[in-house]
Parts: C-alpha cells; sequence; structure tokens
C-alpha cells in the first residue's frame, strides 16, 4: 500500500505552462527496515543534465530505479513531463498502473546501466530494433533506419552486425545508450555508466554522453567521474544517506561545498 494520496498535485513551477522534465517529490522508499530514500526531491528541467554524486548505498541506483518505477514508491511520486509515473491519480487517490501502462511509461525513460545489459543473442542492429519495434510497434524498415543512424552518431555504424560479445566494454555501452536513444525518450538516466569499464575506455563513453548534453537531451548521470561533472553539469546533486545533502551549479558543490558530508566525500574522490 502506498501513501501517495497526501501529495500535492504535481507542481508547476519554472515557466508558467511547463514543469521540469523530471520532478521527484518526497520520495521514501524502504527495503524492509532500511530505509534507502527519505523525502528526496529533486526538479530537472528539459534539456539540462544533473549529476548525482554520493557514497556507495547513499541511495542513487534506488533514486533512478524509482523514477523509472522498476522500484515502487512507499511514499512521494515522480513525474515526467508531467504525467505521474506508475499511478493513475483519480480523485485524491493514487492508483497503481496496470503494468502495460507502466511500460509504456518507461519506453519515454532511457536507462544506461553500469554493465550495458545488452541482448547477447541479438546483433547490435536488433538490439537497437527490438523494443522500437516489440513495444513501439515501429515498423521495421523505420526502426532499422534510425537505428543506423544513431550508431553513426555513436561512432560503431560499421559494428552494426557485429554482437555484443565482439565489441569492448567501451563500444558495447555506446551501444547501449544508443539503444536507449532508439525509443526517443524524454530524458535518459545512466546508472555508473562507466565504472565497469577499463580506464582507457571511459573518455570514449563521457565523448558520447558529453555530446547528447550538447544537443540538449534531459539527463541524470549517476557518476563518480568528477571532471565529467565540472565540464558537463547543469546542477550537481550530492546524496547521502538517502537525502539530497546540497546540490547545485557544479562551481558550488564541488569547488565550495557547503557541507561537511559533501567536503568528506569529495575529499575522497578527488
Ligand atoms: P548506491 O547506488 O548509492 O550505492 P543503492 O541505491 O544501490 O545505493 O542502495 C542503497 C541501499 O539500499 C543499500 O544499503 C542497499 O543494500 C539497499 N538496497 C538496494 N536495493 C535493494 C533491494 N532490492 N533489496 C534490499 N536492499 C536493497
Ligand atoms: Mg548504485
Amino acid at each position: 500500500m502506498t501513501t501517495l494520496a497526501e501529495e500535492p498535485a504535481v507542481e508547476r513551477t519554472g515557466e508558467p505552462s511547463a514543469p521540469p522534465m523530471v520532478q521527484v517529490r518526497g520520495l521514501w522508499k524502504s527495503f524492509g527496515p532500511n530505509a534507502v530514500l527519505r523525502g528526496v526531491d529533486l526538479d530537472v528541467p528539459a534539456g539540462s543534465v544533473t549529476v548525482v554524486l554520493g557514497p556507495s548505498g547513499s541511495g542513487k541506483s534506488t533514486l533512478l530505479r524509482s523514477i523509472n518505477h522498476l522500484e515502487k514508491l512507499d511514499r512521494g511520486f515522480v513525474a515526467i513531463d508531467g504525467e505521474l509515473i506508475g499511478y493513475r491519480r483519480s480523485g485524491d487517490r493514487l492508483h497503481e498502473l496496470k503494468e502495460r501502462e507502466v511500460l509504456r511509461q518507461r519506453t519515454h525513460i532511457g536507462f544506461v546501466f553500469q554493465n550495458f545489459n545488452l541482448f547477447p543473442h541479438l546483433t547490435v542492429l536488433e538490439n537497437l530494433t527490438e523494443a522500437p519495434v516489440s513495444a513501439l510497434g515501429r515498423p521495421k524498415a523505420e526502426a532499422r533506419a534510425r537505428a543506423l543512424e544513431l550508431l553513426e552518431r555513436v561512432g560503431l555504424a560499421e559494428k552494426a552486425a557485429a554482437y555484443p560479445r565482439q565489441l569492448s566494454g567501451g563500444q558495447q555501452q555506446r551501444v547501449a545508450i544508443a539503444r536507449a536513444l532508439a525509443l526517443d525518450p524524454k530524458v535518459l538516466l545512466f546508472d555508473e555508466p562507466t565504472s565497469a569499464l577499463d580506464p582507457e575506455l571511459v573518455g570514449e563513453v563521457l565523448d558520447v554522453i558529453k555530446d547528447l548534453a550538447r544537443t540538449g537531451t534531459t539527463m541524470i548521470v549517476v557518476t563518480h567521474e568528477i571532471g565529467f561533472a565540472r565540464e558537463v553539469a547543469d546542477t550537481v546533486v550530492f546524496m547521502d544517506g538517502g537525502v539530497v545533502v546540497e546540490q547545485g551549479p557544479p562551481r558550488e558543490v564541488l569547488d565550495e561545498p557547503r557541507h561537511e558530508r559533501t567536503k568528506a566525500f569529495l575529499a575522497k574522490v578527488l
């Protein structure tokens, strides 16, 4: 049972008619006795990049998984482009959506995992066309054309017929990013996209994400790459113990952190 009914309606902030692309309000999530998220609020304006930093176990992955409704919320809500994720409002109550509806909503939310999670038995091209064809019902030819365009964009057009195991980790992650883009998502979520990579392969993946940032893709990136955060983030969010400890422009949070916990974390990773 959720207690979402007490939460306010989706707020409209900033632009009079445009809610932030991602809106998280009062989000609580426990696993048994372990309260992992303890009232997280987050706004991500359309076209902006938010980098989430924080120690292991602070709830970063759970936050991303909650945004995608891979986790049910205990309390609070997530809205993407003004649409509640995972629930339907009826009067002052929220009802959980049917799985089919949640799957439809998820097509708007691209997710890139630490370990790529490509389909090993499908070619690179098939990895990109599978969901557009099966989940969105796009014609095969159209899905293939779009997939080739995206592979071009991540510099892997010549690998269309290869299988994931034939690619380096960096190449696999670039394919995973292209696959996420194939559904034309409203937002892309990255959960430590480079932390499984050999150091020499990190740059090529970050370059692809930087390119997306330049073209106005709305993104939330969980990463320990501070240099990347400094260069690309519009907002840096520091999480610890299931709460947002502080957030702001990279220059503030990274160079002049106000909280001891942020300072201690940065001293370890910088
Ligand atoms: P982070 O990504 O910041 O390292 P996580 O969100 O993965 O943190 O995890 C936060 C806490 O939640 C950890 O203590 C972890 O053990 C716990 N946790 C995460 N997922 C589950 C789960 N499915 N069941 C039980 N505990 C979980
Ligand atoms: Mg994590």
